[in-house]
């Protein structure tokens, strides 16, 4: 959402309980003078909420909307537990700690026991913690040779909106490879290109945002290898794996993006996306212990106890936290692989399903990054219709399927893009598809008109963009 302001607030929509109980009042954005009592208010949230989407069918967004009852109890269980207390709920600040372990020993750390790192509020807090440690440690190094420390850069493809902010908030020069006709992603010939000694780190990214494919964190590790051997310069790597650090290890083991290499000192993960837990949690972590600076740790005694912490928030609800742990002793490797499998399954499923219907052109068919999968329209100049069309016609039917155009230099290639998560069944899936024949079959009598099909869903419909999550 955007900034909120009070226009936008005057058009939503209201219930017919709201509108008694907002009765003679004419503008809905005043703080109310009056009590009421808690069923009505209470019905009249619960009517506005109706008029949200159904969370099933949202296949654009990476995060969970599939729980088990036993983590709705959980989080019901723990909705008073802050977790910035660890005095006063020390079991959940030491639930926090073995996730934080269970995780660097998946990730294969060296020193999985002891090594560092901490639960965030999602991955956008764990790339500004990243971010953060690869600039103190520049600035060290530079410091440590009599050299400046005011111009640092940062490397990275196409990146979330996150790496944007960090770049931006921090005050750090961003050097954002552009996607280059069919390069989609970052490679190594592109970040070596663009290294020097300001150079804090690279940001490779395990599941991109737009196309779903995971960068070759290995290669371009090797690459930066190379350039150490040539130039001295030691560029270290933070993967965003906002996705992928979920999925790599379970699928993937022997895919080489983690801590088994060594030039990989830090990691981010989002809990809430394949991690499976509920919203609100995600992970930061370091290599080893060293890789994290001192100076950024802040250690505080007023809650009782001395708290060492490094976080941009304070206070922070811990059930989401402890659902996470609840996930780990659940699911074990085991019951990971076995839910993305399936998943994996059914985009590859919808992938060739979707390219027989004839007007499609599969980018990424679900296989080797993040369980889904992305399509352009073969020829986009000679169709009746666009991809824009097609997803405002499917969200008639609740379905949601973004349609965006690239980051640059390929805004002119426009995508459709869908995420299998967790609670996407098989049925759905055939559900989906027959929604999509439906809709060409509708589009080969009624081709959409050209104004419409010029105009991105975001700019024209209520719809919000979703390209960037
Ligand atoms: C989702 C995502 C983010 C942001 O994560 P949140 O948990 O939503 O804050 C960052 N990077 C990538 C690659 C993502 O997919």
């Amino acid at each position: 959402m955007p900034l909120h302001n009070t226009e936008e607030l005057k058009a939503a929509p209201t219930s017919q309980v709201e509108s008694d109980l907002l009765n003679d009042k004419t503008e809905t954005y005043e703080f109310p003078k009056d009590k009421q009592d808690p069923q009505t208010v209470y019905q009249t949230i619960h009517d506005q909420l109706i008029l949200d989407g159904n969370s099933q069918q949202n296949l654009a967004t990476f995060c969970t909307t599939w729980i088990e009852p036993e983590v709705k109890q959980i989080m019901d269980e723990s909705a008073d537990k802050n977790m910035i207390d660890k005095d006063e709920y020390p079991q959940t600040a030491a639930i926090e700690e073995r996730c934080v372990h269970m995780l660097a020993d998946l990730w294969n750390s060296p020193e999985a026991g002891s090594t560092i790192g901490c639960s965030t509020t999602g991955s956008s807090e764990a790339a500004m913690l990243g971010g953060l440690a690869l600039k103190w440690n520049w600035r060290k190094r530079q410091r440590a040779q009599g050299k400046s420390t005011d111009t640092p850069n940062l490397i990275m493809g196409p990146v979330q909106v996150c790496w944007h902010k960090f770049c931006r908030y921090f005050d750090v020069e961003i050097r954002e490879v552009p996607m280059e006709g069919e390069r989609l992603l970052l490679t190594p010939e592109e970040v070596r290109k663009r290294c020097d000694e300001n150079t804090i780190g690279v940001i490779v990214t395990l599941g991109v945002t737009f196309t779903l494919q995971f960068e070759p964190v290995h290669e371009i590790s090797l690459a930066l290898d190379q350039l150490h051997a040539d130039t001295g310069l030691d560029i270290p790597i933070h993967v965003d794996g906002a996705s992928g650090a979920f999925l790599a290890p379970f699928i993937q083991p022997d895919l080489l993006w983690d801590f088994r290499l060594l030039r990989v000192k830090s990691i981010n993960a989002s809990g809430h996306k394949f991690g499976l837990a509920p919203l609100g949690v995600g992970w930061a972590l370091w290599r080893e212990k060293h890789d994290l600076p001192e100076e950024l740790i802040f250690d505080v005694n007023y809650l009782g106890g001395n708290m060492p912490t490094f976080a941009l928030n304070f206070s922070r609800p811990g059930g989401e936290i402890i659902c996470q742990y609840y996930n780990f002793l659940r699911l074990g490797k085991e019951g990971y692989r076995d839910i993305q499998t399936e998943c994996y399954a059914l985009g590859r499923v919808l992938a060739e399903k979707i390219a027989e219907f004839g007007p499609f052109k599969i980018i990424y068919d679900g296989d080797g990054g993040i369980p889904g999968l992305c399509w352009e329209l073969k020829d986009p100049a000679s169709s009746s219709f666009t991809l824009y069309d097609f997803a405002d016609r499917l969200r008639e039917r609740g379905w949601l399927v973004p349609a965006y155009s690239m980051p640059p230099n390929r805004e002119d290639l426009v995508i459709q893009r869908i995420l299998i998560r967790h609670g996407f069944t098989r049925k759905m899936a055939y559900d989906l598809l027959n929604e999509m024949q439906s809709v060409l079959n509708h589009f080969a009598q009624h081709p959409p008109e050209k104004s419409l099909a010029l105009t991105p869903v975001g700019a024209e419909s209520s719809s919000y963009d979703h390209s960037g999550r």
